[in-house]
Parts: C-alpha cells; sequence; structure tokens
C-alpha cells in the first residue's frame, strides 16, 4: 500500500510534498508530522502516537530543507522547456501553508531564500546563455490571477485591472492572448515585473481580506528557441502556478461574497484534482472545461507535457483536519 507505484502510475505527473518548520515564535509543539524519509510522510496524532497514517510521494522534503535543495530537485522539469516542452508546477495547500514560500520567498527576500519562480527564471537565462552557439532563445512572461472564476492581468502599470479571455488554440499559441506579455533577459528583469505582479496582486485587498489567499496566481514563462543552423524553431511554456489556499470553509460561519470565493476555490481545485488524476489513469475524457484554471493550464497538462504538484502542509496538530485532506487530495491525484 505504501509505495503504490506513484511512478508508473502517473508517467509525466510528479507529486511532491514539502513540510514547513514551525515558525518563530511557536515553540513546545508537536509535530504530527511524525516520520519523513525520502519518499513518505506519515502523520500522527498527539494522542493516538505510534498508530500514524502514512502518505506516500515522488520525493518528500522536510521542514528543514532549503530553497536550493527544493529547487535543485525540479531542475530538469525546468530546463525541459529549452527543448520545447510545457511544464505546469502548482504549490497546493492550505493558507499558511508555506505555497507562496516555495513559489516566490519569504516577504524580506535574499537571494538565499528565492523560491521557484526566480530560480527558474535564472536558470533558464543561464542555459540559453550556454547554448548561444546552436540556439538562440527569446524568453517572454505573462502573470495573471483568477479571481472567482475571472481572469485577470497582473502585470498592468496603470491600475485598470481589465478582464481577459482565455483561448485555447489560439494563432500564437498563448491561452491568454491579451495579458501583457513582457520579454525578459536577465534576473533583475524578473524581479521587476514579480514585484509589480505581487502589487497588483494585492490592490483591494485588506489585513482580514488577503486577497492572496484566495485567487490562483500564475506565471507563465513562454521560451521560444531557433536552432541556428537549421531555423527549426522550437516553443516551449512553462506555468508556475500559487494556488488558492485549499482549507475548506464551513457554510455555517461564512455568507455573501466570503461563500461565493469560497465556493469558486472549491470547484476549480476539484476541478484541477479531476484533470490531474484523469490524465495520471489514462481517462480517455479529461474535463478540462469545468473551470478557468484547468481552461488556462490545458495546453500544459496531458500530451508531452510535464506537472508537478507540489503539495504543502504545516506541522501544527490544530491544523490536522486539514492537512489530512490536503494529503488524501495528493494522493487521489497520485
Ligand atoms: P501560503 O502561501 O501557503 O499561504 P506562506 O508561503 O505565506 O503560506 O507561508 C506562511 C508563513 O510561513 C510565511 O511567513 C512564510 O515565510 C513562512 N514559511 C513558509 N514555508 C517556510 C519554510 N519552508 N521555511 C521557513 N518559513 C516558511
Ligand atoms: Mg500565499
Amino acid at each position: 500500500k505504501l509505495y503504490n507505484q506513484v511512478q508508473d502510475l502517473k508517467g509525466s505527473i510528479r507529486v511532491y510534498c514539502r513540510v514547513r518548520p514551525f515558525l518563530s515564535g511557536q515553540s513546545n509543539h508537536f509535530s504530527i508530522v511524525d516520520y519523513t524519509e525520502d519518499e513518505i510522510i506519515t502523520i500522527s496524532t498527539p494522542l493516538k502516537h505510534g498508530k500514524g497514517q502514512s502518505f506516500s510521494f515522488n520525493k518528500v522534503f522536510g521542514p528543514s530543507a532549503t530553497q536550493a535543495e527544493v529547487f535543485s530537485d525540479m531542475q530538469p522539469l525546468i530546463w525541459s522547456v529549452l527543448d520545447g516542452f510545457n511544464v505546469c508546477i502548482f504549490a497546493y495547500g492550505q493558507t499558511g501553508s508555506g505555497k507562496t514560500y516555495t513559489m516566490t520567498g519569504p516577504k524580506e527576500l535574499t537571494e538565499k531564500s528565492q523560491g521557484v519562480n526566480y530560480r527558474a527564471l535564472s536558470d533558464l537565462f543561464h542555459l540559453a546563455k550556454q547554448r548561444e552557439e546552436t540556439f538562440c532563445y527569446d524568453v517572454s512572461v505573462q502573470m495573471i490571477e483568477i479571481y472567482n472564476e475571472q481572469v485577470r492581468d497582473l502585470l498592468i502599470i496603470d491600475g485598470t485591472n481589465k478582464r481577459l479571455e482565455i483561448r485555447n488554440n489560439s494563432h500564437n499559441g498563448l491561452s491568454v492572448p491579451d495579458a501583457n506579455l513582457v520579454p525578459v533577459s536577465s534576473t533583475s528583469d524578473v524581479i521587476d515585473l514579480m514585484n509589480l505582479g505581487q502589487k497588483n496582486r494585492a490592490v483591494g485587498a485588506t489585513a482580514l481580506n488577503d486577497r492572496s489567499s484566495r485567487s490562483h496566481s500564475c506565471l507563465t514563462v513562454h521560451v521560444q528557441g531557433r536552432d541556428l543552423t537549421s531555423g527549426t524553431i522550437l516553443r516551449g511554456c512553462m506555468h508556475l502556478v500559487d494556488l488558492a489556499g485549499s482549507e475548506r470553509v464551513n457554510k455555517s460561519e461564512v455568507t455573501g461574497d466570503r461563500l461565493k470565493e469560497a465556493q469558486h476555490i472549491n470547484r476549480s481545485l476539484s476541478a484541477l484534482g479531476d484533470v490531474i488524476s484523469s490524465l495520471a489513469q489514462k481517462n480517455p475524457h479529461v474535463p478540462y472545461r469545468n473551470s478557468k484554471l484547468t481552461q488556462l493550464l490545458q495546453d500544459s497538462l496531458g500530451g508531452q507535457a510535464k506537472t508537478l504538484m507540489f503539495v504543502h502542509i504545516g506541522p501544527e496538530p490544530d491544523a490536522i483536519g486539514e492537512t489530512i485532506s490536503t494529503l488524501k487530495f495528493a494522493e487521489r491525484v497520485a
């Protein structure tokens, strides 16, 4: 049961799990993550110690894993974009579990604490440079968010957050052709854009109303490479997605807008789960049309595309219910 042949079943779908450390100020807590090794995680309640529930993944990162360690495992996946593959990386988990930390980094960003987004782009620049005698690469990015099933551009300067449409099969291969597409050639270009995107994402959010945990944000990297001898053009695309918090809200506790938001999130996360599990099971019908999120990623999920679902959990006992449902979601995908 433990080694459920995750690798064989899923083809190009991988599932990783990362456990957040206790945050500073939290002490004398019992971690529910009883035991971690390379591929297995065991959750146990403080009271029923010893009788844990185990889940297996392609890779498990414990609380002491560094950003660099986490990234180095994903590097081959990211490099394949330059060979013309489509790649999707998702951060999944409840609010506070570390999704943004993995994808972007902490609030006070240092070079060491940079997340996947920055590292991925700087790797692509680096590798493109190494290949410059045989290939000429152009790299551009888009950054959008999906909030209440509406798609918005995060790379706008004038603050008018216009609504966008998703088009599969658009002539230039972009699934959101009207979102700003910005050419980038250096890590500092990327840092500027990410700052702009994060600023736009925060518009309208108050302390109590943290928009970022209730919308999906997606950094899409488009790469076009021209083989300098044959002239052949390769296109690759990578979606780096920081998903909305997966926590279930209690219907009796929220109403109005908050309930509507929660229902949109639940629906789109289950649509994502449905798509990934039908791909994993090689099901001929893949239900892409059930949410904006899965429509957006359609061309990068399935087929030749490579997918990494990165689930995040915290060590705190009071969140054990959500943590187990996160792990069950991931297991279903696997
Ligand atoms: P989410 O995006 O899932 O809501 P965050 O990434 O914002 O969660 O993480 C919540 C808090 O925990 C932040 O203060 C973040 O800096 C911190 N944190 C998350 N993961 C780690 C980690 N692996 N190491 C250190 N601090 C972390
Ligand atoms: Mg976040």
